[in-house]
């Protein structure tokens, strides 16, 4: 038995079955390097998908390493009751960073639980129980962020919320004219949305889209709750997508590639917001000593090897080259993006997801992991580490040219 025949025996014998996985002979992942991943039997490939855009700063990236094993040696203690340096300076280090006045960190482990806990906040902010996110969101895995997700596949929740309402996404000409129905009754504590919605099918909305979610929120006193989990630490060339808007949310929860592998969550928002919420409320997990470490490295890479201006500039890049794919190969039906967040969605009829699959099962064993993602599963999602050079992008489209030639 080979290491991917073991792992898939032992998946099915001791997870969950809710855990999935990509590809039918999955890779079993050893070794990183940059932009690139290596497999129990030494196959490199080059990630394309970054874990969901979790790697933003390249794989076993010694600038971040060599200070997390530093803080291992000296200290690995996780409860944030003790006020240790590296929280502290992670705060202030996103304050800075962060869309003005949002200077207030509340660090936990998880996406989804940055989610739950900016949700929770804006009941207390508000005295309002109701909330509003899109169709196509994805927000996470627990109570409350199942509620809000709005891509069926993730909506898992067997006694639905009642109090969780939806309406069309981005793209839909009833999305805000919907909301605003909802708002009108003035019962919304939050609106939840993703800048660019990520396993939604990198859905970017329309101009005008997030400056009209903002006026609206405020006009009915509703909190805008901006999850850029996926889009934030320069995913789509910028800090926090929500500036390519000029608009700042009351609150915006990250995870990701904050700790670029390491378990770091928070929900950042202002003082006024932050007041409301005094209880004790610490996480055992938030704002460890290791994961800060990592996350101040991880922003200080960022900051160093300007990985912004390369999302953006590599992002451009991609989407014209998959457009010239495109001219030749009428199975996308479309290329979008933001940065180096970008998406071709495959159109087969009703074959497009499983055409999807073989795309991605082929350029695999060409030595390219593609992500998917989507409500139909048919849309490929290329979020390369930012830290890829631009000739491997090239070759790896040049492989999914002939990848499709060839499935279609
Ligand atoms: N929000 C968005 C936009 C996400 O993409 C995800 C994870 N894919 C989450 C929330 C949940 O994050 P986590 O898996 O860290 O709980």
């Amino acid at each position: 038995m080979g290491p991917t025949e073991r792992a898939l025996a032992t998946k099915r014998d001791f997870l969950v079955p809710c855990v999935y996985h990509f590809y039918q002979r999955p890779p079993v992942l050893v070794r990183g390097a940059g932009a690139f991943l290596f497999d129990a039997d030494g196959k490199r490939y080059l990630d394309c998908f970054a874990g969901v855009t979790v790697m933003n700063a390249g794989h076993s990236n010694p600038a971040i390493i060599e200070p997390v094993v530093e803080q291992l040696r000296a200290l690995v203690h996780a409860t944030s009751v003790y006020l240790t340096e590296p929280v502290l300076e992670l705060a202030w280090a996103i304050a800075e960073l962060a869309p003005p006045g949002l200077r207030r960190s509340f660090f936990c482990a998880s996406g989804s639980e940055a989610n739950e806990g900016a949700i929770m906040l804006a009941a207390l902010a508000t005295g309002r129980k109701e909330y509003v996110s899109l169709d196509g969101a994805l927000h996470g895995r627990t109570k409350a962020a199942i509620n809000a997700n709005g891509l069926e596949m993730w909506r898992t929740d067997p006694f639905p919320l009642a109090d969780f309402h939806r309406v069309p996404g981005p793209r839909h000409p009833d999305s805000l004219p919907g909301l605003e129905r909802l708002l009108r009754r003035e019962t919304v504590a939050a609106v939840l949305a993703e800048p660019v919605q990520g396993n939604g099918g990198i859905v970017v909305p329309p101009d005008g889209y997030w400056s009209e979610l903002r006026r609206l929120c405020t006009k009915y006193g509703t909190l805008l709750i901006a999850d850029e989990i996926q889009t934030a630490w320069n995913r789509t060339g910028r800090w926090f997508a929500t500036t390519h808007w000029n608009v700042v949310p009351d609150i915006v929860t990250v995870a990701k590639a904050l700790g670029n592998g390491f378990p770091i969550a928070a929900y950042l928002t202002t003082d006024t917001i932050a007041a409301k919420y005094t209880r004790p409320g610490a996480a055992t997990f938030g704002g460890n000593l290791v994961s800060c470490r990592a996350a101040l490295a991880t922003l200080r890479f960022h900051q160093e090897h300007r990985l912004g201006e390369r999302s953006a500039r590599l992002g451009e890049h991609l989407r014209a080259r998959l457009r010239a794919v495109q001219h030749r190969r009428g199975v996308i039906a479309d290329v979008r993006g933001l940065g180096l967040m970008v998406a071709a969605e495959l159109d087969a009829g009703p074959n497009s997801a499983a055409l999807t699959d073989a795309v991605l099962e082929q350029m695999k064993d060409a030595g390219y992991l593609l992500g998917k993602c989507g409500p139909g599963r048919n849309v490929l999602a290329f979020l390369p580490p930012l830290v890829v050079e631009p000739n491997d992008l090239d070759r790896m489209i040049d492989d999914l040219d002939r990848t499709l030639a060839s499935v279609a």
